[in-house]
């Protein structure tokens, strides 16, 4: 062994789901909308001018927080935006989570969480959740150094709701508690109310899963003008220009497009309650998912092998070969046409196998 590599921070990455490439396949396996951005966002791409990028983007990206300060009905010192909400959860490990007490975040929950705990050094316990996958509030009244979880919960899609995180917070005034809404906005109903009465709570929030722009990454959180200060100055500590310009600007466009925006997730909705209804005459069962996904899984076919079934036809589905979720498949909500595809070949598979027979 060289002696250089003793001196490797060595770590264990997280690892996204897959993101096969080919126009024929069905992706439904991170979590992406199905739909394109706003028509204001291609509308501002096209008419960009290119020579605006000689010169450094604005480090406090303020036309984005003061385009989310309008929305969300704060003051622009409330928020913080990010590359992807994993970028703002990354800052919010590293300025947040500062004790020698460990960290408490449920231990079937986003998977990034344990990675960003490992690299920055930060002691963690994961209470299990109750054998029906809620977080049981109660695990969280216990000293601690801080706390995260997602609200709905991921991939499990169940919400808590707001008496509950009412409860961990009052029992929580001497720690940060951040609530990871990537999926609020698909059903569940947000925390941010609570920010007003609880200065420790940090509300994330991004635009990958439901306005449409993964690729673009664009993540905020809003808290107290104390809190967004804290992570700018460890931000401006690390990298001033996190926030390219034409994100800045597409972001605004996508936030104005609340018309647009609602259509859209009516669509999924709507395709998620559908999904449901002829997902259970095949024999599927699942969490109240109130997320573009369902948490599913067969009363006799398992869920590796139908996973396996359905990558060889081109139909991408996430699988966490994990103890807990191991039966279970996760199944982004696509287009109406995507979801068709999708039920006929499960209908075709469970049929062949001899477990469906259409009536
Ligand atoms: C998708 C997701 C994120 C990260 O999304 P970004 O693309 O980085 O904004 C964070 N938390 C949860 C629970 C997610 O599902």
């Amino acid at each position: 062994m060289k002696l250089w590599e003793k001196n490797i921070r060595k770590v264990v990455p997280y690892v996204p789901g897959e993101q096969p490439q080919g126009s024929r396949l069905i992706k439904l396996n991170t979590n992406e909308n199905p739909y394109p951005p706003s028509p204001l966002v291609i509308k501002a791409l096209t008419e960009m001018d290119a020579e605006a990028f000689r010169k450094y983007p604005d480090p406090a990206a303020s036309l984005l927080t003061q385009e989310l300060a309008r929305t969300y009905g704060v003051n622009q010192n409330q928020v913080f935006v990010g590359v992807g909400s994993d970028d703002v959860l990354g800052m919010a490990f590293l300025t947040f989570f500062h004790s020698e007490k460990p960290i408490l975040f449920p231990d079937i929950t986003y998977s990034f969480y344990p990675v960003w705990a490992d690299l920055f050094r930060i002691p963690y316990e994961t209470p299990a959740l109750d054998p029906d996958f809620r977080i049981r509030k109660e695990d969280y009244f216990r000293e601690n150094g801080g706390i995260i979880f997602p609200n709905p919960n991921a991939p499990t899609g169940l919400e808590m709701d707001l008496d509950e995180i009412r409860a961990i917070l009052q029992h929580n005034p001497d720690v940060v508690v951040i609530i990871d809404e990537a999926y609020i906005d698909f059903g569940a109903e947000s925390a941010l109310p609570l920010i007003e009465a609880y200065d420790n709570l940090l509300i994330v929030q991004t635009f990958s899963k439901s306005r449409a722009m993964a690729g673009m990454r664009i993540g905020f959180a809003i808290g107290n003008p104390d809190l967004i200060k804290a992570m700018s100055d460890v931000k401006y500590s690390y990298n001033s220009y996190t926030m390219n310009l034409p994100s800045i600007l597409l972001g605004v466009q996508a936030v104005r497009d609340q018309e647009y925006f609602q259509e859209t997730l009516g669509k999924i909705v709507r395709t998620r309650e559908e999904t449901k209804v002829w997902m259970s005459e095949l024999g599927f069962s699942f969490t109240d998912s109130k997320t573009n996904f369902l948490f599913a899984t067969h009363n006799q076919v398992p869920a590796e092998e139908l996973f396996e079934a359905l990558k060889r036809e081109q139909i991408y589905v996430r699988y966490f070969k994990q103890k807990g979720l191991d039966q279970y498949l996760r199944i982004t909500i696509g287009t109406d046409e995507e979801m068709a595809v999708l039920r006929r070949f499960l209908e075709r598979f469970l049929k062949d196998n001899g477990v469906f027979s259409p009536a």
